[in-house]
This record gives structure tokens, C-alpha cells and sequence, in this order.
């Protein structure tokens, strides 16, 4: 996406384009990001590399006695994804209804990180679509979020240091969401 692409990322894009040499658009769709890299990529729903679990919060409305069987959790309204992959990952993709999914499955590769809007630069998508779609999605995106309770924002945004993410996540520079953790991050 910039000349300051890292060698990391750099092995993405060459093993996204080898994987998908026809280049296909998101869409935005009753509040969720519709990625047609994503039945092949599965990248961010199996095992990951970090050994630190990826938090992804359920709202209130989420949990229920069948949620143990559907996530590792880290507590009771945390999802999480860790080296073991996601526990509703099947064989076909995710076995979930978008309305059990936690949000930061429904927006990725958009995730909100220390209360602002960031773009996941390690996808397909944020790769291959023109940049003016991509900030269009974005601030679609971003207006949802707006509509949801402040508590609700403050329980999806995740936190990442610094280092992090500058390497893999890119700053669409809208207004922040959650302005505590916005402001506690600079
Ligand atoms: S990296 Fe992108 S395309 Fe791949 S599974 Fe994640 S959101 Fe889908
Ligand atoms: S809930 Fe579904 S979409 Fe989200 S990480 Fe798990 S398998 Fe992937």
C-alpha cells in the first residue's frame, strides 16, 4: 500500500497475488463488511503466529449458554483467536450467523484499535482495492460504530502497542470513537 511496505508484508502481497490473481471489491451490507477474499483466505480465523490471544468482544446479546461452545473465551463476554485458531471455525468457514459473529469479525479487516478506525494491512482486500473504496468503506464503517452505545465501542476496541501498529495497521485518520482510550494511547 506505500513504499514503506515492511519484508513481512511485502511476502503477503506475494503470496495474496499468487492466491488470488483476480482482484475483487468489499461491500458494506447491514453493518457488515462483505470480503470475497475470505471463504479462500481464512487468514485471521485459523491458528495464529502471536503467542498473545486476539480479543474479540460479544455484546451483551451474544452470550448465551451455547457461547463456550462456539469461542475460547477469556472471560465471559470475550471471544478470543490464539494458536489454536478460532473454536467456530469449520470446515466450510465460520459456522456462525453474522448476529452471533463479535463485531470485529463482521467489520474486519477495519478494527478498532485504542478507540480510532484502522484498516488490517495484512488482508487481501486492504491490499488489492483502490484506496478512495477503501476509505469510502471505512467511513461506512465508521458510522456504524458511531450508532452503537459508547459502551459497547469501548468493549470492541482492542489495544496495540505502537510497533504493532505501524507495521500492520494503517490509520484512516477519521475521528476517534472511543475519545478515552484515543486520548490514553498517544
Ligand atoms: S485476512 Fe482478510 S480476506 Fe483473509 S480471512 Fe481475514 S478478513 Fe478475510
Ligand atoms: S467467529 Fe467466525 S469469523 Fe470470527 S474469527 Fe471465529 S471463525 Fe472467524
Amino acid at each position: 500500500m506505500d513504499a514503506a511496505e515492511s519484508e513481512r508484508l511485502a511476502g503477503f502481497r506475494e503470496r495474496w497475488a499468487r492466491l488470488f490473481p483476480q482482484r475483487q471489491n468489499m461491500r458494506f451490507d447491514n453493518n457488515v463488511v462483505q470480503n470475497p477474499y475470505c471463504p479462500q483466505c481464512r487468514f485471521c480465523c485459523g491458528p495464529q503466529e502471536e503467542a498473545t490471544p486476539f480479543p474479540m468482544a460479544l455484546l451483551d446479546s451474544q452470550v448465551s449458554p451455547r457461547t463456550p461452545e462456539d469461542f475460547y473465551l477469556l472471560d465471559r463476554h470475550t471471544a478470543c483467536l490464539d494458536q489454536r485458531g478460532c473454536k467456530a471455525l469449520g470446515p466450510c468457514g465460520c459456522r456462525l450467523d453474522n448476529t452471533l459473529r463479535p463485531i470485529a469479525c463482521n467489520l474486519f479487516p477495519y478494527v478498532l484499535v485504542n478507540g480510532r478506525l484502522y484498516l488490517y494491512r495484512v488482508c487481501p482486500a486492504s491490499m488489492f482495492m483502490d484506496k478512495d473504496d477503501l476509505l469510502a468503506l471505512g467511513k461506512a464503517v465508521h458510522a456504524y460504530l458511531a450508532s452503537l452505545p459508547e459502551r459497547d465501542r469501548a468493549r470492541i476496541s482492542i489495544e496495540r502497542a505502537k510497533e504493532d501498529l505501524a507495521e500492520k495497521y494503517l490509520d484512516l485518520h477519521l475521528s476517534p470513537l472511543c475519545a478515552d482510550r484515543a486520548r490514553a494511547a498517544v
